[in-house]
C-alpha cells in the first residue's frame, strides 16, 4: 500500500515537471519501446510458450506484430493528432477562435487480463503515453512469465515516474483500485468490470471498460459456406478459443448445416491434424480451475467432433457440439475455450430477436451475401463490432475503434481512438482585446429585439 502512495506520488511529480507534456519525448519513448520489444522478441515467444502453449507464429500475429502497428502509426500521426483544432467561431464571439486542445489526463491506469497478456497490456499503455499521461500497469498474474517479460522490457524504457509495472493479483488490483487515478482503463471479465466501475466512482474517474459476453456467429444459407467454415474455425480456435471476440456459439442456417457441420469438420483436422494434442500451433487452457470450468459445460451425448480432454495438460481438443438449445448451461455463460455450440435456425427475424433478448455481445459475425440481411443485423442488432462474412478482422485494423456496448463494456481505443480515450478535450476560445461587443451586458432593456 505504502509503495503505491510512493510511486503515486513520484508520479505525480513527474507528470507536473511537463516531461510528458512534450510530444517530441512522447516520439522518442515509443521508438524506443519499438526498438526493445524487437530486440527481446524472443523472451516473448519463450513467455507465452511457457505460459500456455502458445505457437510464436500465433504470438508474433496476434501479440506482437499488431503492437509494431500501433506504434508505427502513433509515430507518422502524433504531431498532427496532438496540434489544437481549430473549430468555427459564432459571430457572438466576433472576435474571436476556438480551438479543441488534447491534454493528458495525469495519471492513468491499465488493468489487463491474461488471454493476450502481451498484447493487451501494451496497447493500451502506447495511447495512454503517446497522449502524454503517466502509467501504472497491472499485467494478470496468472500469465507471470509474460508479467515479468513486460515489467523487464518497460524498465529497460520507462523511469517507473513515469510508466511503472505493478505485479500481482486481486489484492494489488484492489489496492491500485483504491487510489486515485485520473483515468481508468481495465480489460477484463464483466465482474471483475463492475468491481472497477465501483471503485471509479468513488473519485468521479472516468474509465473504458473492455469486457467479453458471448459473441454470436451466424451463418445464413446463401454464405459461402468453404469460406465461412475456415474462417469461423480460424476465428474459434486461435488461442485455443480464450479470446473475447472468439464466435462464442454458432447459429447456422437449417437448409446449409449438414453440409456447413461437415467442412469445419473437415478444417478442424486441415489447421490442426487428427491429433490437435500433439500439434504444436494448438496452444492450452491457462489454467486447471478455467479447464474445469470450460468442461462442466461440455455434454459429450452432444458432441460431434473433438470432446478429447486432458486434465494433466489442461489439453481440450477443438470441440463440436451439436443440437443445442438456448437453454443448455453451455449457451448461459461466455465460454472462453474451444468448444463451438451449435444452433440451427430457418427464421432471419427471430434469431435477431433471440440475441437481443440476451446481454450485448462484445462481436457478432454474419455470413452471407445478401446485403439487405447483412444491413438489418448492423442495424438492428446491438454489437459491439464485428464482421461480414469473417471473424476476430475488426480488432487488428487500428483505424477502427474497438470496444463493447452495455454489458460488454464501454469506450473505445486503438489508434487515434486510444488517443482521444486517453485525452481530455479542453475547449477554448481565444478573445481579441480591442473589440468589446457590449449587447450580452446589464442593463437589458429594449436589446432583446436585436438578436
Ligand atoms: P478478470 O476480470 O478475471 O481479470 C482481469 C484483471 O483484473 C486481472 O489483472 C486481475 O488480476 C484483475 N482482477 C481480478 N479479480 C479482481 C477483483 N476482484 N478486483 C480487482 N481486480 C481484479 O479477467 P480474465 O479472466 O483475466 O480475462 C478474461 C475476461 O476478459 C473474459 O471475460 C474476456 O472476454 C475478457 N476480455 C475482454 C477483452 C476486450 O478487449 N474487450 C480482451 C480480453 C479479454
Amino acid at each position: 500500500m505504502n509503495d503505491i502512495k510512493t510511486l503515486l506520488e513520484k508520479q505525480r511529480t513527474f507528470f507536473l515537471s511537463g516531461t510528458t507534456r512534450k510530444v517530441k519525448d512522447r516520439l522518442k519513448k515509443l521508438k524506443q519501446l519499438k526498438k526493445v520489444i524487437k530486440a527481446n522478441e524472443e523472451q516473448i515467444y519463450e513467455a507465452l510458450e511457457k505460459d500456455f502453449r502458445k505457437s510464436d507464429f500465433e504470438t508474433y500475429v496476434t501479440e506482437i506484430g499488431l503492437v509494431y502497428e500501433e506504434i508505427n502509426l502513433f509515430v507518422k500521426n502524433l504531431e498532427d493528432w496532438s496540434e489544437p483544432e481549430n473549430v468555427r467561431t459564432p459571430i457572438t464571439n466576433f472576435k474571436g477562435s476556438s480551438y479543441i486542445y488534447s491534454v493528458p489526463y495525469g495519471q492513468v491506469l491499465i488493468i489487463s487480463p491474461w488471454n493476450y497478456p502481451f498484447y493487451l497490456a501494451i496497447m493500451p499503455l502506447i495511447g495512454a503515453v503517446a497522449a502524454g499521461n503517466t502509467v501504472i500497469v497491472k499485467p494478470s498474474e496468472i500469465t507471470e512469465h509474460t508479467s515479468k517479460v513486460i515489467k523487464d522490457l518497460i524498465s529497460m524504457v520507462f523511469d517507473q515516474a513515469h510508466v511503472a509495472i505493478i505485479e500481482g493479483g486481486v489484492e494489488v488490483s484492489q489496492a491500485l483500485l483504491a487510489e486515485r487515478f485520473d483515468y481508468i482503463f481495465f480489460t477484463g471479465s464483466e465482474v471483475v468490470g463492475k468491481i472497477v466501475a465501483k471503485a471509479a466512482a468513488e473519485y468521479l474517474t472516468p474509465v473504458t471498460l473492455e469486457l467479453g459476453g458471448k459473441s454470436p456467429c451466424i451463418v445464413d444459407k446463401d454464405a459461402n459456406l468453404r469460406i465461412a467454415s475456415r474462417r469461423i474455425v480460424w476465428g474459434k480456435f486461435l488461442n485455443g478459443g480464450q479470446t473475447c471476440v472468439a464466435p462464442d456459439y454458432l447459429l447456422v442456417h437449417r437448409d446449409v448445416k449438414a453440409k456447413f457441420i461437415e467442412h469445419l469438420k473437415r478444417d478442424i483436422e486441415r489447421f490442426y491434424s487428427h491429433d490437435p494434442k500433439t500439434n504444436h500451433d494448438f496452444p492450452r487452457i491457462i489454467n486447471l480451475k478455467h479447464f474445469e470450468r470450460i468442461t462442466k459445460l461440455i455434454d459429450q451425448n452432444k458432441v460431434i467432433a473433438g470432446g478429447v480432454i486432458d486434465a494433466d495438460e489442461c489439453y481440450i481438443a477443438p470441440t463440436l457440439i451439436d443440437q443445442v438449445i438456448w437453454e443448455d448451461p453451455i449457451m448461459r455463460e461466455e465460454i472462453f475455450g474451444p468448444v463451438l455450440p451449435i444452433i440451427e435456425f430457418t427464421e432471419f427475424n427471430r434469431i435477431i430477436d433471440q440475441i437481443n433478448q440476451r446481454p450485448e455481445p462484445l462481436a457478432l459475425y454474419y455470413f452471407s451475401n445478401n446485403p439487405q440481411k447483412q444491413n438489418r443485423i448492423i442495424q438492428e442488432v446491438s454489437f459491439g463490432g464485428g464482421c461480414i462474412n469473417d471473424t476476430l478482422v475488426h480488432l487488428g485494423n487500428t483505424h477502427l475503434p474497438f470496444g463493447g456496448v452495455g454489458n460488454s463494456g464501454m469506450g473505445a481505443y486503438h489508434g487515434l481512438n486510444s488517443y482521444e480515450t486517453f485525452s481530455q478535450k479542453k475547449s477554448i476560445i481565444k478573445k481579441a482585446t480591442w473589440i468589446d461587443v457590449p449587447l450580452r451586458y446589464p442593463p437589458y432593456k429594449g436589446k432583446l429585439s436585436l438578436i
